[in-house]
């Protein structure tokens, strides 16, 4: 391969995801294996701005494939939404002689490379980790594998309180804006119903759906929501009013929060994010600039940042049909 480019940056930013340190490990090991430079930069686009930036060999990611979080740190850094920030981040970039950067994250980081590869015509290339899959343009982001095993694990121990009580639990999952984790997990964990941020079951519904349960003899239940349910009402509010009109049951709430992120990374999320590493690194070495990498059906793919931002990564409908037919 020729090319212009000798020395990537690579960084995580925005929310963490389990597998992002098998990214990084990949695209500083895809560097050295094209003898091209690698650097880190520590704290996403904070340490662009402060110039924490580290010369990166192969040797420098062992073991790291198996751990969750990111070795290189992650920030929120709001100077780096004002043109000042993105201009102090483009003067290290020049110091440090950095040709291109990987950028490592979720749709806000994308946002960020987006402007700051208008703005200075800088060649920026995203890699998705984010355990929501809420990104446009690949069937799985990062993260997501291993958070839905990670829930899945936790139904399963709160499924056992909850059949020795004849208990109704509501188990708060990630999710936002998108109803990947709660649907998939309601399905693997057999939650009776699965409440998410795309579909608008209601209340009543609901409480019809479990008056039937009960009626057809189920004792105890769980219920899976996501956090952005389209109800509107939080977990807390939702299941105060169902206890209201199924005094029988014993009603209760787990809120699953930060445990959803953290943990090391399944072995499909280490694939996923070596594979994405080496064609971020091989697809900037083959100048391509301003995509994100994907994969769909097992190939890997690229997406215009712009599109991976607006697009909206979409429910499988069939995975309702299924929960619906299989909660009867
Ligand atoms: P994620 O990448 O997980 O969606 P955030 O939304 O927090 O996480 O975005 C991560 C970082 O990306 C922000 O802290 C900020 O530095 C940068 N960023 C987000 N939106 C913009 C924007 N509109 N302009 C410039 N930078 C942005």
């Amino acid at each position: 391969m020729s090319s212009n480019i000798k020395k990537i940056g690579v960084l995580t930013s925005g929310g963490d995801a389990p597998g992002m340190n098998a990214a990084v490990r990949a695209v500083v090991r895809s560097c050295s294996y094209f003898s091209i430079d690698c650097v880190a930069i520590y704290k996403g686009y904070q340490g662009l701005i402060d110039d924490q930036v580290k010369p990166m060999s192969a040797r420098g990611v062992n073991n790291i494939i198996n751990r969750g979080g990111t070795v290189l740190k992650t920030a929120r850094c709001l100077e780096f939404i004002t043109p000042e920030g993105r201009l102090k981040a483009f003067k290290t970039v020049q110091k440090h002689k950095i040709d291109a950067l990987v950028v490592i994250g979720g749709d806000g980081s994308f946002t960020g490379a987006m402007i700051f590869q208008s703005e200075f015509n800088f060649p920026v290339i995203g890699i998705p980790g984010t355990i929501d899959n809420d990104i446009f343009g690949t069937s799985h982001t990062i993260g997501y594998d291993t958070a839905l095993n990670t829930v899945i694990e936790a139904i399963d121990k709160i499924r056992d309180t909850a059949i020795s009580h004849n208990r109704l639990f509501f188990v708060e999952v990630m999710g936002r804006d998108a109803g990947h984790i709660a649907l998939n997990t309601g399905i693997g964990a057999g939650a009776e119903e699965i409440l998410i941020p795309e579909e608008n079951m209601g209340l009543d519904r609901l409480l019809e759906s479990l008056k039937k349960s009960e009626k057809s003899g189920k004792s105890s239940s769980i219920v899976v929501i996501a956090e952005g349910d389209k109800t509107g009402k939080n977990v807390f509010e939702i299941a105060e009013y169902v206890e209201k009109y199924l005094p029988h049951y014993e009603v209760r709430v787990s809120v699953l929060g930060h445990i959803q992120r953290g943990g090391s990374p399944s072995c499909f999320d280490r694939v996923l994010a070596s594979r994405m590493g080496v064609f971020a690194v091989e697809s900037i070495l083959n100048g391509k600039s301003n995509v994100m990498v994907g994969v769909e059906n097992e190939n890997m793919i690229l997406s215009p940042l712009e599109k991976a931002i607006k697009g909206k990564s979409k429910i499988n409908n069939d995975l309702i049909r299924v929960s619906e037919i299989l909660s009867v």
